[in-house]
């Protein structure tokens, strides 16, 4: 049975596209719903020889050998220029998000949605996507054992909103769409976040030689969330 988390991220992926799933482990995603509509394909990606076999096994336990192609290769390298309509990268961190879609940028001529649910460090993948020409159209976050996720999907155009600079940090650190809802869970997730920086700011504060920059960045993240928890959405 495939996690509420992975359910939630396939939500995202439209009928009738070619979608890759990089880092698609046992492929349980792909193979869900490529098992939802027939006329969806996939490829799934896998750069570690382990989980491409347990890729390779799930395709073909359950019968999708024409509707998913499993490859073997670093992050898009395993894909043809203008091969996919929709990509997702899940179950991993911001920053790993990133450096495989700026290593794979030329792959995307065609591709119009990215999926992502990054583990922490959504901010970079926030970035790539507003430097990249990809405006974010879709934010969720859900709880599964104890953990909080977040899904970040993005579609191929500009933002049509006026950004300004203060502004553009905190739509990048909190994420555009989440500031206009501010759900439940992520008041809770930032409520924990402003907890995590206090603690470093005292310890930083215990070090013989500050690091005046970094506090200061601190400083002004804690005031932002201060901000953004106070304000009712
Ligand atoms: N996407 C699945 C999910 O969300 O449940 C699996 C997440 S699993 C924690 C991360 C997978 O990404 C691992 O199987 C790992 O081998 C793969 N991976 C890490 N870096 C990769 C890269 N550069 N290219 C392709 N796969 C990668």
């Amino acid at each position: 049975k495939l996690s509420k988390r992975l359910k939630l991220v396939a939500s995202y992926i439209e009928e009738g596209v070619v979608f890759a799933d990089i880092g698609s482990d046992h492929a349980y995603l792909p193979c869900y719903v490529c098992q939802r509509g027939t006329e969806v394909f996939a490829i799934a990606g896998e750069v570690s020889q382990g989980p491409y076999n347990s890729a390779a096994a799930s395709v073909n336990h359950h019968n999708l050998s024409s509707q998913i192609e499993v490859r073997l290769g670093d992050g898009l390298e395993v894909l043809n220029e203008n091969e996919v309509d929709q990509l997702v990268i899940a179950g991993m961190g911001g920053t790993l998000i990133t450096s495989i879609l700026k290593n794979g940028r030329e792959k995307l001529g065609r591709t119009n949605r990215i999926i992502t649910q990054p583990n922490v460090d959504e901010r970079s993948v926030r970035k790539w996507f507003w430097m990249n020409n990809y405006h974010i159209t879709h934010e969720s976050i859900m709880e599964e054992n104890g953990h909080i996720y977040e899904v970040i999907v993005a579609d191929k155009g500009r933002d049509t909103e006026h950004v300004t600079d203060e502004n553009l940090e905190k739509r990048l650190l909190f994420g555009p769409l989440f500031l206009k809802t501010k759900p439940t869970l992520f008041r809770q997730k930032w409520e924990r976040q402003k907890e995590k920086r206090l603690r470093v700011i005292s310890q930083l504060k215990k070090a013989k030689v500050q690091d005046q920059i970094k506090l200061e960045k601190i400083g002004t993240e804690i005031k932002w969330i201060e901000e953004v928890l106070h304000d009712e959405a």
